[in-house]
């Protein structure tokens, strides 16, 4: 409330001639009106004329302080005399006319709204009413009522509704009086208890007596009464009324009457309004059906074609595009079912859950549609609808946010009993150690020692001897590098983020490349052998591959065409000399490729590629960690379900990041609309689809039909999950992702193969089956591509690519029953095209870079075969099996002692542990990129990294979800469930990994060696930079209602240390996207588990984004593996840092590090849009304003804010929802 000054107290301040008459009018409402209504119509027409002529004035009276209003509407309240009455209301209509609301808020804040109905209900009993007092009377509540929050509430109760609509239908031909009606009939219908009500009274049919049939005669009017018509309209008993009138048919004529009468584009409103309202009864379904019906589709269509080219007329193009969508028919996914194509069957069922659930579905039930989806219908609408349906918004409140402050105190009990976490004591030999038996005098590291005298369970490769691991490579006179000194040198001289020999990547790398040719020429020639001697390495049964082996070469040309198609039908060249042994066993096949090198400039001349002499595979040498062979031997012992024989060549060559970089894609104008456009063709012109399935999983008798130009398609590899294609147009193709191996759904995560593909053509892929509501694709994010020609021609990476890209929802949906009951959900489309650098080239695609686990398998042997035994202290264990049979990598890292004596045994020993993990989610690949960072980090062999296993031992699971991984699946393991959600029970059989990767924990606590740092490290899909999310009950607290104050919890700031250092010191983290709120939906995450049950303060999730950065280093750039991989050892250093501060003599952090106050007002400005109701529970709806979404309720209807203002926050609301802000914060 204003202070309030009387005008006497004003006037002596400013004497100006307006509070003079103010001042007048006071005294007049106090003495006998009667008697003064002379008075008072001269004085209020002197201030009206001041008014009207002075802005001063104006600004005076609806000054702070002032009581200008207060007086006048006193006055109105009071007087009889009409002449006074029309006096005032002008008065108020100047002064709410300019002021941009502010002033109408003033009036409404003052009672005016009651006054004014009031007034209206006094006038309507006069027969007949005064026409300009009822002129002027709506000409103000137009202007008012949008500012009211209760107007619509107030006029029903004054009974003002059926005045004003009565005026009309009275005066139908008097448009000076029912235009102010018709304005103030939208604000009313604004409120759908009004809407429901006026639309009894026949309000409908009014709208379309004045809004048809065309002309061009009162547009204003026109206008005005579409608005009304829509607002009306959002009521379904109206749409209803509507439809059984028929009048979608007159909706869809008058707005095709005005797109060929609007030649100059004069009345795109009118046209706008006509859409609206076509928008408003298409909510309903038996609006969308009259319009299908009415051949909506093909008008809109048409029309829009025709408005493409005039930019003004944009929202007519957007808002017809929306429609479209909305109406366009739903289709079911074109399968038999939507749960994944292969089967596992569990070793238990789950007794409740979504798993049980699918099991239990009779195998009958058509899981892809069901016709219950789409009743959408059913009358809700009563009068008794809530009618503070307003209020609901702006108290909102983050309700995912725990409150309960029991359950975010610490656990006390352990789970397990001590002597079944005995088992954990094997995976802890270090605690036992003693080094007896070892040579470690000395702490600098010694040239590699024989191995004989060493024991224990550390396996140590030396110089002369070849690894176990790897001694089966050696065997075949193969000469993959040795690892002798030399490949620790190279070792050593990268990356270029640690404090080692510097090389610029992006400069150096092909010159490095070129240089280390020579040194790979043995390596060369098996590859080429590969290239040339195969279309595919195929891990085959033993029977078959008896054949391949008996010529000595990898593969029999004879034998392939039963296999697969070929890329090329070209003769191939086969040189068996050298790789003859490579595939002992079952055999491997690699993606298929064409059999000849290619120059890059004859791509286009296809009587080059016969000879394979060009053939030039450099295996890069950026890639310490990678071994074609080895791999290939690994992916022998790796178990899938659909038991993949095939190798995608990515993999199996490796990669190296870009020597350029890649910025954050801008989003070219109209993609999204034209996209749609493109989609409602297929519906409006059917017969130029070309609807051919060329690639299924689901019946594998689907042949891809032997034309030239139509692409191939393959996902039968780790990872791979494409599991339907069908070409829709000539270029263009509809790829259906497999669900979750015991699941329906959780795809988004792609990778597969194409071939087979022209140059200078732009294909078209579309992937139908996305869950997500909202993609970084949409946002500059681009897929990425692996060209194997490109390999060839030493360009070995992954790459974004792809143009016109847009994600949004699309018209398929699955069923009720496939969604758990909740109601049928639309499907979402990522559609990207892309140009071939090379003709029949093979070409791989994926959402992010793959980092297969065999992959994972491959750089941990690396690892271990190249470190230095004197200096680290290295152990790969076995931590469980998966359900798959997979073993599921435990790798201990730590600094050798520096010798074995008594001190430096016990220093040893006494490390803190830090425990890190990563890839529960088997689409986050990002996330073993920073891990691979990590582990590199730590073995090797800086001062830095050096210091830090001296500080530390780290256990580290790199791979909690292998299963997961290896099948293509998203998000799940095999069990059919998020195992980020289960470590509060995890389930022994079930969810092997995350039970014993539970129980290392639990146990670390039992011997009361908690690790000082917890990290789960995850990718973020709808978010840019990297961020941590941790655990505070004070930060939870402050979140909720409960004042932090009542929370009596003491808590140490420590959990802000690490994620603030790596602010500072990690260009692409950024710390205002974290987050150490603890929510309910997350209490069964790694982070809040090890946090609230085992005990561990700084138990974080780190989230790396799958797009780019916005701010620091890389702001702009779309992130690649070499970031990933520095962030990983970024979290190293970080670590270090964290040493540092908290050793014992430093126990008081830095407050620069902590300014815990400022950062969360930092944070929670930011932050102003609440984000509980999210669908996924990882991703935070994305606040950028692009309309992916085919509702039409959630879109902010610009124009009718603009006129009616009721859907603006008002200052207050934005205040209050500013100190409401939350964010969602996962694991
Ligand atoms: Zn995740």
């Amino acid at each position: 409330m204003n202070k309030v000054k009387t005008t006497s107290e004003k006037s002596l301040a400013s004497n100006s001639r307006i509070v003079v008459l103010l001042t007048q009018l006071e005294k007049i409402n106090s003495e006998s009106l009667l008697v003064e209504a002379d008075t008072a119509r001269y004085v209020t027409s002197k201030i009206l004329h001041l008014a009207q002529s002075q802005e001063k004035t104006r600004k005076e009276m609806t000054a702070k302080g002032s009581t200008g209003v207060e007086v006048i509407l006193s006055t109105l309240e009071n007087t009889r005399d009409l002449q006074t009455t029309l006096n005032i209301l002008s008065i108020l209509i100047e002064l709410v006319s300019v002021g941009g609301g502010r002033r109408a808020c003033i009036l409404v804040s003052k009672g005016g709204t009651q006054i004014l109905l009031q007034l209206l209900l006094g006038a309507s009993k006069d027969s007949p009413p005064n026409e300009e007092l009822m002129v002027q009377l709506h000409s103000l509540l137009a202007k008012i009522g949008p500012k009211d929050k209760k107007f619509g509430v107030k006029a029903r109760i004054n009974g003002a509704l059926n005045i004003s609509l009565n005026l009309v239908k009275q005066n139908l031909q008097n448009h000076r009086l029912i235009l102010p009606c018709l304005q103030v009939l939208r604000v009313y219908s604004t409120n759908s208890v009004n809407a429901v009500s006026l639309g009894k009274n026949g309000v409908v049919e009014l709208m379309f007596k004045i809004i048809g049939p065309f002309s061009k005669k009162n547009t204003g009017l026109m206008k005005v009464a579409l608005d009304t018509l829509a607002a009306l309209l959002k009521s379904k008993t109206n749409a209803r009324r509507a439809v059984d009138r028929g009048y979608v048919q007159v909706l869809l004529t008058i707005y095709v009457d005005w797109h060929r009468h609007d030649s100059r584009h004069r009345h795109m409103l009118i046209r706008k309004g006509i859409l609206q309202c076509i928008k408003s009864v298409t909510n309903i379904k038996l609006g969308r059906k009259a319009f299908i019906d009415a051949n909506g589709m093909k008008i809109l269509y048409n029309t829009s074609q025709d408005c493409l080219a005039v930019r003004t007329l944009d929202p007519l193009v957007n808002t017809s595009s929306l429609i479209m969508r909305k109406c366009f028919p739903k289709n079911r996914l074109p399968l038999p079912t939507i749960k994944s194509a292969f089967h596992f069957q569990l070793p238990v069922i789950p007794t409740s859950g979504p798993v049980a659930q699918l099991y239990s579905l009779p195998p009958e039930v058509d899981d892809v549609v069901d016709e219950s989806d789409d009743n959408d219908d059913i009358e809700t609408e009563t009068e008794t609808e809530n009618e503070n349906e307003d209020d609901k918004d702006q108290h909102f409140k983050n309700d995912d946010i725990e409150t309960d402050i029991d359950k975010l105190k610490p656990k006390q009990e352990l789970g397990r009993p001590i002597e079944e976490l005995k088992i954990y004591e094997q995976f802890f030999p270090e605690l036992a150690e003693n080094f007896q038996e070892y040579d470690l005098v000395s702490k600098e590291p010694k040239p590699f020692a024989s191995a004989t005298n060493l024991g224990g369970p550390i396996v140590v490769p030396t110089a002369g001897e070849e690894h176990p691991a790897e001694a089966n490579q050696s065997v075949k006179g193969i000469a993959v590098k040795d690892h002798s000194s030399l490949q620790m040198e190279e070792y050593n001289k990268r990356p270029s983020f640690l404090d080692l020999p510097k090389k610029d990547h992006n400069k150096d790398s092909l010159q490095l490349q070129n240089d280390q040719k020579k040194l790979l020429s043995s390596c060369q020639c098996l590859s080429q052998e590969i290239v040339k001697g195969l279309d595919r390495i195929t891990l085959q049964n033993t029977s078959k591959s008896e054949q391949y082996y008996s010529t000595g070469c990898l593969i029999k040309k004879e034998s392939k065409t039963s296999l697969t198609t070929p890329a090329c039908n070209k003769p191939c060249q086969h040189v068996s000399s050298c790789g003859s042994g490579l595939f002992e066993g079952p055999s491997v096949q690699l993606g298929k490729l064409c059999c000849t090198g290619v120059d890059p400039d004859e791509e286009e001349d296809s009587s080059s590629h016969s000879s394979g002499e060009q053939v030039l595979l450099e295996v890069p040498d950026m890639l310490p960690l990678h071994n074609p062979d080895l791999y290939i031997e690994i992916v022998k012992n790796t178990k899938s379900v659909p038991e993949y024989s095939e190798v995608a060549y990515p993999d199996y060559f490796g990669h190296i990041p870009p020597p350029f970089k890649e910025p954050i894609l801008e989003r070219p104008y109209g993609v999204q609309r034209t996209k749609i456009a493109q989609d409602i063709e297929r519906l409006i012109h059917q017969n130029d689809i070309v609807d051919r399935v060329i690639y299924d999983l689901d019946n594998s008798s689907c042949s891809v039909p032997e034309e030239g130009d139509i692409l191939k398609f393959n996902s039968k590899f780790e990872s791979g999950n494409l599991r339907k294609v069908i070409q829709i147009r000539k270029n263009e193709y509809d790829l259906i992702l497999n669900s979750d191996i015991n699941s329906n759904h959780y795809h988004q995560w792609f990778y597969f193969e194409v071939s087979g593909m022209k140059t200078g053509i732009g294909y078209r892929f579309n992937i139908i089956n996305c869950e997500k509501s909202n993609s970084q694709f949409n946002y500059g994010m681009q897929p990425l591509m692996y060209s194997v020609q490109e390999a060839l021609n030493a360009r070995p990476w992954w790459g974004r690519v792809g143009t016109d890209i847009c994600y949004y929802k699309n018209h398929f949906s699955r069923s009720s029953i496939a969604a758990g009951g909740q109601k049928g959900k639309s499907y979402y489309t990522i559609t990207f095209t892309v140009s071939f650098p090379h003709k029949d080239d093979v070409c791989y695609f994926a959402y992010h870079y793959p980092y297969t686990y065999s992959t994972l398998k491959m750089h941990l042997q690396k690892l271990e075969s190249m470190h230095n035994p004197q200096q680290i202290y290295f152990r790969e264990d076995v931590l469980c099996e998966t359900l798959a049979g997979n073993s599921c990598p435990l790798v201990t890292i730590t600094a050798m002692p520096e010798s074995n004596y008594y001190e430096h045994v016990c220093q040893f020993r006494n490390r803190p542990y830090v425990f890190l993990s990563a890839r529960v989610h088997p689409g986050e690949t990002n996330a073993s990129w920073v891990m691979k960072g990590t582990l590199e980090y730590l073995m090797s062999s800086s001062p830095a990294a050096q210091s830090l296993r001296e500080s530390y031992i780290f256990k580290i699971v790199p791979m909690l979800n292998p299963d997961g991984v290896i099948n293509g699946n998203h998000r799940c393991s095999l069990s059919g469930e998020d195992l980020n959600r289960q470590w509060q029970n995890p389930n022994l059989d079930l969810h092997p990994t995350i039970y014993h990767a539970k129980g290392l924990l639990q146990y670390m606590a039992t011997i009361k060696r908690l690790p000082l740092v917890f990290c789960d490290y995850h990718g973020h899909s709808r978010k840019k930079n990297v961020f941590m999310y941790g655990c505070s009950i004070k930060e939870t607290m402050w979140h909720t209602d409960v004042s932090a104050a009542s929370c009596d919890v003491i808590e140490d700031l420590g959990y802000r240390a690490l994620p603030k250092i790596l602010s500072q010191t990690a260009p692409a983290f950024c710390m205002s996207s974290c987050s150490f709120v603890v929510e309910k939906s997350k209490e069964s995450t790694a982070r809040v588990v090890v946090w609230r049950e085992i005990g561990v303060q700084r138990s974080y999730t780190m989230e790396s984004t799958l797009c780019g950065c916005d701010q620091g280093k890389y702001k702009g750039l779309q992130i690649g593996t070499r970031e990933l991989e520095e962030m990983g050892a970024k979290f190293c250093v970080g670590l270090l840092r964290l040493k540092r501060l908290t050793s014992p003599l430093e126990h008081n952090l830095p407050s620069s590090l902590l300014d815990i106050e400022n950062e969360l007002i930092e944070s929670s400005c930011k932050v102003t849009s609440p984000t509980t109701y999210v669908l996924d529970e990882d991703e935070p709806r994305f606040l950028e304003e692009v309309d992916y979404s085919a509702e039409s309720n959630d879109e902010q209807d610009v124009e009718l804010a603009d006129n009616a203002g009721d859907y603006e926050p008002s200052i207050q609301e934005d205040a209050l929802s500013d100190s409401e802000a939350t964010r969602t914060h996962l694991p």
